[in-house]
């Protein structure tokens, strides 16, 4: 086309130019004369190609001045990368036909990077690594001597764990030192983990207290569900209150004083306020026996018997005055657990669930129950030791599925629940009218 209309416009330059040129004219026009202009559309060839992990579309060939669009399209599992041949980035390239030109989409496995790293006191079988999407992934945490493996940092508690990559994942292995743990007769196994702010001279009783308790009172081991649930030992965690959360890592933001967690984690928590160690309040070594004493509770049968609020919570309380009565001389019951209010005598039922916040300081009334319980199965024949052993063994040794807590009373104490309720208002919500023997004696009540 461009030819056609050229010719012309070149002939009348030649015409008009100067006489002076006429020797190279008749070149000229010999030129213009030979093809007749004639009217034909060019073509190109335009060539697209896929690397490997995709397909295209488009490509062939095309009149000049077409604009054609190719697509590049990724396998799955695949993604696009760019055009060998231009620099677009974009899937879909418009090209306009100029030339013969040559494309290739260029594609790549998609990968994930899986980082895996420990945390004191351990290594990894692997340190990770990239990994097609899909790909299945097993690694294990090692603790070295006088660690073990709480858990992963997505909270996986097994130390073998098998993941299929699906993302970029940053894992982390997280142990725990347990040079100082304790094993009990049956196994039972507490680790123990220290704040760096608890004094000395504490942590030196809490040794002692817990192997006094550990060879005393035997915490059944039970098959675990999971690694950590409690049924084959269990994590104390102590620290001084103004520490914060030295244990974080390991438990968040948890604190106070407890057996805490779910049926997957348990742990015994002892945060300890600091004024406890400044006054040098008594409590702050009967807390040890009382949070002790909710362990041996809660393993003592398969399945826990019906909670009781004044059994467990009364039982535990009673069991920390004793165990001060014993080693410390210190009469705990009195100075500490004499709040009883007549709820205690008038409604004793109100105390069988936890719904009684703000009435009950130190379990004054559930203490109270707990011991008009023993007082009342002595009444009916039993020696102080006999009627502790019920409550504190027989009653914690009897928990079987589908049981009510009416059933079991009157099985585990020879009389209903509803007799001993109306007993009790006989007595006056007076802690001195129900106190144990001095000279009571953890042994004699714990030896089978
Ligand atoms: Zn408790």
């Amino acid at each position: 086309m461009k030819k056609s209309i050229f010719i012309p416009i070149f002939l009348v330059f030649i015409f008009s130019c100067s006489p002076d040129e006429e020797t190279s004219a008749p070149t000229n026009t010999i030129q213009t004369k030979t093809p007749e202009p004639e009217t034909v559309a060019v073509q190109y060839t335009l060539t697209v190609s896929a690397g490997l992990g995709g397909s295209i579309t488009g490509g062939g060939t095309f009149n000049e001045g077409k604009e054609v669009t190719v697509t590049a399209i990724p396998n799955e599992g695949y993604r696009f990368t760019g055009w060998e041949g231009n620099s677009s980035t974009n899937q879909s390239l418009t090209i306009t036909i100029n030339s013969n030109q040559t494309y290739k989409a260029l594609f790549e496995l998609i990968t994930y990077t899986l980082t895996v790293t420990a945390g004191e006191g351990g290594t990894v079988s692997s340190e990770g690594g990239t990994y097609e999407g899909g790909t299945e992934v097993s690694v294990t945490a090692n603790p070295t001597s006088g660690y073990q493996f709480l858990k992963w940092s997505n909270e996986s508690q097994e130390s073998t764990i098998s993941l299929t990559v699906s993302q970029n994942l940053e894992l982390e292995a997280i142990f725990i030192y347990e040079a100082l743990s304790l094993t009990g007769r049956d196994k039972y196994k507490f680790y123990y983990n220290f704040g760096e702010n608890l004094p000395q001279q504490w942590v030196n009783e809490f040794r002692l207290i817990m192997g006094n308790l550990n060879s005393t009172v035997h915490i059944t081991t039970r098959d675990r569900v999971s690694l950590k649930d409690g049924k084959s030992g269990m994590n104390i965690f102590a620290w001084n209150s103004i520490e914060g959360l030295p244990f974080q890592s390991e438990i968040g933001n948890a604190g106070g004083t407890c057996i805490c967690g779910n049926e997957f984690v348990r742990y015994k928590l002892l945060e300890m306020p600091n004024d406890e160690f400044i006054y040098e309040y008594i409590h702050r070594y009967s807390v040890i026996a009382y949070e002790y004493f909710h362990v041996y509770q809660i393993n003592a049968s398969i399945v826990e018997p019906p909670y009781l609020k004044y059994l467990m919570e009364g039982g535990a309380a009673t069991f920390e005055s004793l165990y001060l009565q014993q080693y410390y001389s210190f009469n705990y019951f009195t100075n500490d657990q004499k709040n009883t209010t007549d709820l205690a005598t008038n409604s004793p039922a109100f105390f069988e669930t936890f719904n009684d916040q703000g009435i009950e300081i130190n379990y004054a009334n559930s203490v109270f129950i707990f011991l008009t319980l023993v007082k009342e199965l002595q009444k009916r024949g039993d020696t102080e030791i006999q009627a502790f052993k019920r409550v504190y063994i027989d009653w914690w040794k009897s928990g079987r599925n589908n049981v009510s807590k009416e059933t079991l009373f009157l099985e585990v104490f020879g009389f209903s629940i509803s007799d001993f309720y109306e007993s009790i208002g006989s007595y006056s919500a007076d802690i001195n009218t129900v106190l144990p023997s001095e000279s009571l004696r953890l042994q004699d009540i714990f030896t089978d």
